[in-house]
């Protein structure tokens, strides 16, 4: 790009970085993307290894999306959504409906994933209070959780550089162990890892259970808490212990929906559905912002009056917006015409079978997959080295042509769609490859750069 000075890069203040460290670790310039691949300012190609912070599922620039955004951008661009109504809305609420068997037949939208999570919140809380029963408005997150950064969604979040930061102006919630299976004590099964963290639920319930409006949990994977994995049956016993103890469980399928885990929804793999299910990342095939919250008739049901008070009070101005809603459409038709379920199969063997040989790495363990999420951790003994070593891994990925941000020192891989087999095998070839060259370099020449100790920011996705 002619005129992308230095300065002129710093005047963007960029998300989940430290500015400060930008010499160590320089913005990639982008100039357009194409299929799983982003271009620099220079030409030289990147493979979308992380499929833009796990929202690109079908490729950049992807044909069928665009077509579908264009011909809706010379209908009606955006409208609001109080009080008036149009198509492309109405049709994407019934078609995610559709694939909840219509358990959850009712769309509340917004723009981004920490709204939708900020409304699901809302919305139990208030519907308790409609039902007369006003002192039902504790949360319930679990360790290591995610589920965005605005402040009622940081307050059912589990990361410790943000409740350092943030902790004092957030509302307190309750915190439950997490099902992480890499937790199994010697011999223990994921599955009694889940029951272990099922029944830290099951306390808290037979404790406090009248006080709390929700349960919030990301379904089978824990992606921005470092790719934590657990088995399907804790979904089923969450479920079991909620509909017990009359605890609304909202599923934050923001990161895991649309496929990601192989099935289209994550609970699908419990036979389970949440009184709210949130989603947005892929929603739009990763084009544009959009949220929802998908939630029963029963909680419709509880706001359904004449008395205003009495209806849920929350809107965006983009609530809705028609160009995001048709880029989802036309990202659902791929889903249908393309049978991208039984496609990601393969793609998802090949994967695993491409990592396979990372099982035996002294350096690497807890090697992991789901669909297309598969991940692993990498031992480093240095602190300075392991502090450093999300930052020195991204940047040598780039030099083998992809984008990866390790969580820490959580490696993984998150595609899109839309790779072939023999890509998918390129990928875990030059990932290995970078990180081999990451643990082979020396530390940071930058004095400032290899003192650091404290996590960075880049540490988190
Ligand atoms: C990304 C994410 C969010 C927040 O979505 P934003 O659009 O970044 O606000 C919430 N929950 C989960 C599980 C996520 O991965």
């Amino acid at each position: 790009m002619p005129g992308l000075s230095a300065r002129s890069l710093a005047g963007v203040w960029h998300p989940c970085t430290q500015m400060g460290l930008l010499d160590d670790t320089p913005l990639l310039a982008l100039a357009r993307g194409e299929g799983a691949w982003l271009f620099d300012t220079e030409g030289r190609r990147y493979l979308d290894a992380i499929s833009s912070w796990w929202v690109n599922l079908f490729g950049h620039a992807n044909p069928r999306i665009n077509a579908a955004v264009v011909d809706q951008l010379g209908r009606l661009e955006h409208a609001l959504l109080a009080g008036c109504t149009h198509a492309p809305a109405v049709e994407l609420a019934e078609r995610l409906s559709a694939l909840t068997g219509g358990e959850l037949g009712h769309a509340f939208f917004a723009s981004d994933g920490a709204s939708a999570i900020e409304i699901a919140l809302k919305m139990s809380a208030h519907w308790w209070r409609n039902r007369g029963l006003p002192e039902r408005n504790e949360f319930v997150h679990v360790t290591g959780g995610y589920h965005g950064e605005t402040l009622g969604a940081l307050a059912v979040t589990d990361v410790p550089l943000f409740r350092q930061a943030y902790g004092p102006l957030l509302r307190s919630s309750h915190r439950v162990s997490s099902p992480d299976a890499r937790q199994a004590a010697a011999g223990e099964t994921a599955a009694q890892v889940a029951a272990r963290a099922a029944a830290d639920i099951a306390r808290l319930f037979g404790e406090r259970g009248t006080q709390i409006a929700a349960l919030i949990i990301e379904p089978l994977v824990q992606c921005a808490g470092g790719m934590a994995m657990h088995d399907a049956s804790y979904l089923t016993e969450v479920r079991r212990l909620c509909t017990l103890h009359g605890v609304h469980l909202i599923a934050d399928e923001i990161a895991v929906g649309f496929g990601r885990t192989g099935t289209f929804l994550a609970c699908e793999q419990a036979g389970i559905w949440p009184d709210f299910l949130c989603l947005s990342k892929g929603l739009s095939g990763g084009y544009l912002p959009l949220s929802v919250v998908l939630s029963r008739e029963a909680i419709y049901q509880g706001f359904l009056d004449t008395r205003i008070e009495r209806g849920f009070l929350h809107s965006h101005s983009f609530t809705g917006n028609p160009l995001a809603c048709r880029a989802a459409l036309a990202s659902l038709d791929i889903f249908d015409e393309d049978q991208v379920l039984d496609t990601n199969r393969v793609r998802a063997a090949a994967m695993a079978n491409a990592l396979a040989p990372l099982q035996t790495d002294p350096c690497v363990s807890h090697l992991r997959q789901r669909g297309m999420i598969a991940a692993f951790d990498v031992t480093i003994d240095d602190p300075a080295l392991r502090a450093s070593f999300s930052r020195r891994m991204h940047m040598a990925a780039r030099e083998h042509e992809i984008l990866l941000r390790p969580i820490g020192t959580t490696v993984y891989l998150m595609p899109p769609y839309v790779l072939e087999p023999d890509q998918i095998r390129w990928l875990v070839g030059q990932t290995m490859a970078a990180l081999d060259q990451t643990l082979a370099a020396p530390p940071l020449a930058s004095p400032k750069a290899s003192g650091l100790t404290q996590p960075s920011l880049h540490q988190i996705p």
